[in-house]
C-alpha cells in the first residue's frame, strides 16, 4: 500500500524516522541499523537529510535499500535552503532513479554562518516545484509552538497554510512532550483551513544530554512532568531509556485514543527504542513481528497498486 493510500485510512499507522550517516565510512553500520528497524514491519519509514546537501545520496540509497528489502514505503526528506536549483532537480532526479516516490520537502536549518543559497528562501517554494512536476508524494514540516524563527503563532499558521495551498499532501509536526499542545494546534490549523492529515511526531527521549540538545534545537516545552522524570532517571542510563520509551508510548496511547490516526516516531538510529515502542503497544494497535502494525505487511504492503 502506497503512503498516500495509507494516510488517507481511519487506521492507526506507526512510523519511524533514521539519519543518514555523515560520511561514507559509516554507511554500512548506519544502514544495518535502518535494517533492524525495517525488519519490524512499520507502516512506513522516512529518512532524514543533511541540510548542507553532503548526504543526498546517502538519504536516497538507504530508502531505496528499505524499501525494496523489506517493502515499507519510504518518505525521503530533501531540504533546499543551502542548494541551488540545479542541485535540487539533480536530487530529485536521483530519488525518481531510486523509485522513491514520496518526499517530505523542507527548508532546512540557516547554517550558523548564514551562508544560503539565494535560490529558495522558504520550503513552499520546494513544494510548489516538487508539485509542478506532478509525481511526488509531498510532506511538510509543522510546529505546534510556532517555529523557533516566528515570533508570532497566528503568522506561523499562516505561512503554513501557504505552505499547504502550495502542495503538500500531509504535514508531520516537530517533537512535543505535551500532547494538549498538539491538540490546541490542530484545532488552530484546522480553523485556518489546513485540512490535509497531520502526524503528530513523538520523540523518545532516551537520555540527559538528547533532551538537552533537542530542547536547545527546537525551542519545545518540557511538561513538569516529564523534567521530574529526566532529573530523577538522567543519570542512570537504563532506566532514563526505559522510562523514556514508556513516556513516548504513554503519549503515542493519549493520542489513539483521542483520534489520532497517524503517528511518526523520531526513533533516530536506535532499534531498541523502535521495538520497544511496538512492543508496549501491542495490542493497542495490534503489532506482531511477523504482520506489523494491524497485520497490514502480511496484506503485500508496499506495492505500488494502491
Ligand atoms: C518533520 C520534520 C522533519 C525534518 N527533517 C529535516 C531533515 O531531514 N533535515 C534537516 O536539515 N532539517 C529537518 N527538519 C528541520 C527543518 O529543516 C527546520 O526546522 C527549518 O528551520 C525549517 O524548515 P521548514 O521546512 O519548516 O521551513 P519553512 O516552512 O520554510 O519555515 C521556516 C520559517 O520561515 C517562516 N516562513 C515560511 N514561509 C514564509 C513566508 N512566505 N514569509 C516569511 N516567513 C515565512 C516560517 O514561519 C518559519 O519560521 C525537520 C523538521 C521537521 C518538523
Amino acid at each position: 500500500m502506497s503512503l498516500r493510500e495509507l494516510l488517507r485510512k481511519n487506521e492507526v499507522t506507526l512510523s519511524f524516522e533514521v539519519f543518514p550517516p555523515k560520511t561514507s565510512d559509516r554507511f554500512d553500520t548506519v544502514l544495518a541499523t535502518a535494517r533492524k528497524i525495517a525488519a519490524l514491519k512499520p507502516d512506513f519509514m522516512s529518512v532524514t537529510y543533511g541540510a548542507g546537501g553532503g548526504t543526498s545520496a546517502f538519504t536516497a540509497d538507504i530508502a531505496a535499500d528499505l524499501e525494496k528489502t523489506y517493502g515499507v514505503p519510504m518518505l525521503a526528506h530533501l531540504t533546499c535552503v543551502s542548494s541551488t536549483k540545479e542541485y535540487v532537480a539533480k536530487t530529485v532526479e536521483e530519488y525518481r532513479r531510486h523509485g522513491i516516490k514520496n518526499i517530505m520537502a523542507l527548508r532546512g536549518d540557516i547554517p550558523s554562518d548564514g551562508a544560503v543559497c539565494t535560490d529558495y528562501r522558504h520550503a513552499s517554494e520546494l513544494v510548489r516545484e516538487l508539485r509542478e512536476r506532478g509525481d511526488f508524494f509531498i510532506g511538510g514540516a509543522c510546529y505546534p509552538e510556532g517555529h523557533v524563527e516566528c515570533e508570532h503563532k497566528a503568522d506561523d499558521i499562516g505561512f503554513l497554510k501557504q505552505k499547504v495551498d502550495a502542495g503538500c499532501d500531509f504535514l508531520t509536526s516537530q517533537m512535543f512532550f505535551d500532547n494538549n499542545i498538539f491538540y490546541n494546534f490542530l484545532y488552530r490549523a484546522r480553523e485556518a483551513g489546513i485540512l490535509v492529515p497531520i502526524l503528530p511526531g513523538i520523540m523518545p527521549v532516551t537520555s540527559k544530554k538528547q533532551l538537552a540538545r533537542s530542547v536547545s534545537m527546537s525551542g519545545t516545552a518540557v511538561p513538569a512532568r516529564f523534567r521530574a522524570i529526566v532529573d530523577r532517571f538522567g543519570d542512570d542510563p537504563a532506566a532514563m531509556r526505559q522510562a523514556g520509551i514508556i513516556y513516548a508510548t504513554d503519549q503515542i496511547i493519549d493520542l489513539i485514543a483521542n483520534g489520532v490516526y497517524h503517528i511518526h516516531v523520531y526513533s533516530m538510529n536506535k532499534p531498541e527504542v523502535a521495538e520497544g515502542i511496538l512492543r508496549n503497544l501491542r495490542d493497542v494497535i495490534g503489532w506482531t513481528p511477523e504482520g506489523g502494525v494491524n497485520g497490514r505487511a502480511l496484506k503485500g504492503r508496499g506495492s505500488d497498486e494502491d
